[in-house]
């Protein structure tokens, strides 16, 4: 019986790679989905093909599976993918590369202790991350959407009330938003409502949460950033808006931004609490005329 045929029947990636981690297995799911067929691959150093298999995170497990045997799980929740693979299957995605969960195991020589090789699979996962990030995001702007927002919001406050991890949250309100769609009409209201959203999100880091709250309103959870510069960001996004001029049909459209910033929560706050402080903020920044950070007191 030929242990090859069964490999090859898999759905799945099977990559073998020796103690100097040339490849020694490449089986016919890797060569379909990378375009590069065992003969070329057998070998050849994986880090000369596939040069992001060398960084840090991914190298350590590797060596640690050599050195102590133990398996490792790559999750695509937290690395998107090992192999980058170009997506050729037909369904539409936004990923480019196929989304990967992926296994490394010791592999020994008979009953001897010592890991002479490693075995990757790879499972692609694109279609189940696609499902879970359409879950996540609002459609019309792309940002977060509410449910994720409530989600998220829960564990950083934890973490924040616990662990005393600093975090701040902003809410975000379009200033005269209705004026925009009664003057330009919804269709652009809703061109407006996206590009101020991108502008916001060019203003924030890639850690920085950024969800539709309602309407024309937004919530940004800055996780790891303490009230004193919550303000910094906030003033960032408040001129970054100011100043972008949104170009719909030839019409060239201004908008601006209120934020309210809660004040920190106390040890027995509740989430509701945090709320209520932010809306109250908001309301204050209306209230003082707009275009401005305002805090609750
Ligand atoms: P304020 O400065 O007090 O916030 O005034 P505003 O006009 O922004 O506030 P108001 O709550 O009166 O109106 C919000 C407007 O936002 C009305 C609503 O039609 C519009 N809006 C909410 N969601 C959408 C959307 O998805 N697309 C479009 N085009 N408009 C939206
Ligand atoms: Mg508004
Ligand atoms: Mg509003």
């Amino acid at each position: 019986m030929n242990f090859n045929n069964v490999l090859n029947a898999l759905n799945l990636g099977i990559v073998i790679l020796d103690s100097e981690y040339n490849v020694r297995l490449w089986n016919d799911w890797m060569a379909t989905h990378s375009h590069r067929n065992a003969e070329e691959m057998i070998g050849r150093s994986i880090f000369d093909i596939y040069p992001n298999l060398n960084k840090p995170v991914f190298l350590r497990s590797f060596k640690s599976v050599f050195t102590f045997g133990n398996f490792y799980f790559f999750s695509q929740k937290l690395h998107g993918y090992l192999f980058p693979i170009p997506i050729t299957s037909s369904f539409q995605t936004s990923f480019e590369l196929m989304q990967q969960s992926c296994t490394i195991c010791p592999m020994r020589e008979g009953d001897g202790p010592q890991v002479t090789h490693l075995c990757i699979t790879v499972q692609d996962v694109t279609e189940m991350a696609e499902l879970v990030e359409t879950n996540q995001r609002d459609f019309l702007t792309g940002t977060y959407n509410r449910r994720f927002l409530f989600n998220r919001l829960k564990e950083e406050f934890e973490r924040h009330r616990r662990y005393k991890r600093p975090m701040s949250l902003l809410i975000i309100d379009i200033d005269h938003f209705k004026l925009v769609n009664d003057t330009y009409g919804h269709q652009c209201g809703d061109f407006v409502l996206k590009s101020v959203c991108d502008t916001i999100q060019s203003a924030l880091r890639r850690v920085d949460i950024l969800a539709r709250y309602g309407g024309e309103e937004f919530c940004c959870i800055l996780p790891e950033t303490p009230f004193e510069n919550s303000h910094l960001v906030a003033e960032r996004i408040r001129s970054q808006v100011e100043a972008t001029l949104f170009e719909y049909n030839g019409n060239f459209i201004k908008v601006t931004v209120s934020i309210g910033i809660p004040k920190p929560a106390e040890p027995t706050d509740s989430l509701e609490t945090l709320l209520k402080n932010a809306d109250s903020a908001l309301y204050e920044a209306k209230a003082f005329g707009r275009n401005r950070v305002a805090f609750s007191r």
